[in-house]
């Protein structure tokens, strides 16, 4: 992947849009339904993901209409850490993970928690995830969402650049930051195999090395391992700019509205049931993230997603605030500087849809920040947050037609990196609801790899 646009090491650089007029790539012709009208796209979903398929839709040539049940933009897409992140190609779902898992989760207040209770499909989402927790299942799961991550990236400067997208663009790269030496040295196992298997190699940063490159670090650090094509930006300012920019070629935004059934004929969908009004369309798209699951009796379809809560906290940004992204992998906490604030985000819990923040499980973020950075935070945030994480147990997204209809699709279960792989969904989704074959290879992310 090219890396383009590398700022100084100390000087974040928001991509500063260009002063002339954007050469946008021309829409399509309208495409015509047998009535002769443009064909109609309804896309339910209003996150990163859901705005990416109406972006490429739109780019088609459809009229599209993207429905969601609260405000655009306010599901898991609102407050996330930001990192577009190629480098994230070896997923959750690692060797080794369920006895590290239960060893964290003997600690009191550990980032991960997982309270099954009587909720049978979160217990068959364990089961089916432990049993991928193998280097062959870990390793073929990195290569169905590397590409994912790789076009995304490409597409987000091409975006970026010709739609003037106001979201702090910024190509510094990630930092994955040590305090223990065992633990630092022990990565470059990890490096070796991103290197090999992915194209994907990180820069090994010595202490001294580390505190030169980001002096907001405290002095007993042990190491980093340093990304530098990753990028970062500021998620919730990508949804609205994007969707300002959706609206202007006009595409229909409609909020507060529940998707509570489908009309359908043989299979073929017809029209979308709302909250309180109904929307005909000639295809339709369904990217509600984690609450996908909840839409099985009128998709005919489980996804087995599990909503993987997470939490943010944003403040202004402090004095001596370091300028580069980071992981904390030993406390699971992301550190995100923007131009005027700072975010630190964190935690998986496998709850249900719980959606109570608790000031015990946020203090895990500020203590992180206490341990590692220099700077002072400020009493009080901006914002705290909780998302769900569209988790599936195979942690791969699900791209592709609906099992049960000839012209639903779903793009649902981004796991932990939906910014990182909306664009290349939105593309693949336009591609498949076009009938033309899809830029990369579709099979991956089939719902049928679930009811086989
Ligand atoms: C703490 C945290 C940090 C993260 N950091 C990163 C990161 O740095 N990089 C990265 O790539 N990813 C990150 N993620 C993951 C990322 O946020 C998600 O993968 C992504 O936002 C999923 O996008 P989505 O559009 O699928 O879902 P959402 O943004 O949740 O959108 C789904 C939408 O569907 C709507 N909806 C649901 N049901 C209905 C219905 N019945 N009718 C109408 N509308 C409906 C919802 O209201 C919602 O707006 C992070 C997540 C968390 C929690």
């Amino acid at each position: 992947m090219p890396f383009q646009n590398t700022p100084a090491p100390h000087t974040p650089a928001p991509h500063t849009p260009a002063p002339h007029t954007p050469a946008r790539p021309m829409p399509a012709q309208p495409i015509a339904s047998s009535g002769g009208e443009t064909q109609h796209v309804a896309v339910v979903g209003g996150g990163v993901v859901g705005i990416a398929c109406a972006h490429y839709l739109n780019l088609r040539g459809y009229r599209v209409t993207v429905i969601d049940r609260g405000r655009v933009g306010g599901g898991c897409s609102h407050g996330n850490c930001g990192y577009v992140s190629p480098s994230h190609a070896l997923p959750l779902a690692e060797p080794g993970a369920i006895f590290s898992t239960l060893k964290a989760m003997l600690k009191s207040n550990p980032p991960l928690r997982i309270r099954p209770g009587l909720n049978v499909h979160l217990w068959k989402w364990l089961w089916n995830f432990s049993r991928r927790c193998n280097e062959t299942d870990w390793i073929e799961s990195g290569h169905a969402i590397h590409p994912l991550l790789t076009a995304s990236m490409q597409l987000y400067d091409d975006l970026i650049r010709d739609y003037q997208l106001d979201c702090e663009w910024t190509k510094q790269g990630l930092l994955f930051v040590y305090k223990n030496q065992h633990a630092f040295e022990s990565y470059a196992a990890v490096d070796e195999m991103l290197r090999r298997d992915f194209n994907e190699p990180a820069r090994r940063m010595s202490a001294s090395e580390l505190l030169e490159f980001e002096p907001g670090l405290q002095e007993d650090v042990a190491g980093a391992w340093y990304f530098e094509h990753d990028a970062h930006l500021r998620p919730a300012r990508l949804v609205a700019s994007w969707r300002d920019s959706l609206q202007s070629r006009g595409v229909t935004f409609v909020e507060n509205q529940t998707l509570e059934a489908i009309v359908e004929s043989a299979g073929n969908a017809q029209s979308l049931s709302l909250s309180n009004q109904q929307v005909a369309a000639d295809q339709f798209v369904i990217a509600t993230g984690a609450w996908t699951p909840l839409l099985e009796k009128m998709l005919r379809f489980r996804a087995p997603i599990q909503p993987g809560k997470g939490y943010s906290i944003t403040m202004p940004r402090p004095e001596n605030c370091p300028s580069t992204p980071m992981i904390l992998p030993e406390r699971k906490v992301a550190v995100t500087p923007w131009g005027s604030e700072l975010r630190l985000g964190s935690m998986m819990e496998f709850i249900g849809y719980d959606s109570k923040i608790s000031k015990k499980r946020l203090g895990l973020l500020t203590r992180a920040a206490a341990d590692y950075l220099k700077c002072k935070l400020p009493e009080s945030f901006s914002e705290t947050w909780y998302g769900w994480r569209p988790m599936t147990y195979d942690s791969t997204p699900i791209i592709g037609r609906c099992p049960s209809f000839s012209n639903v699709y779903l793009a649902c279960g981004h796991n932990m990196l939906g910014l990182s792989m909306a664009p290349a969904t939105g593309r693949m989704i336009a591609e498949l609801v076009s009938g033309d074959p899809p830029s990369l290879q579709a099979k991956p992310y089939q719902a049928e790899r679930f009811t086989a």
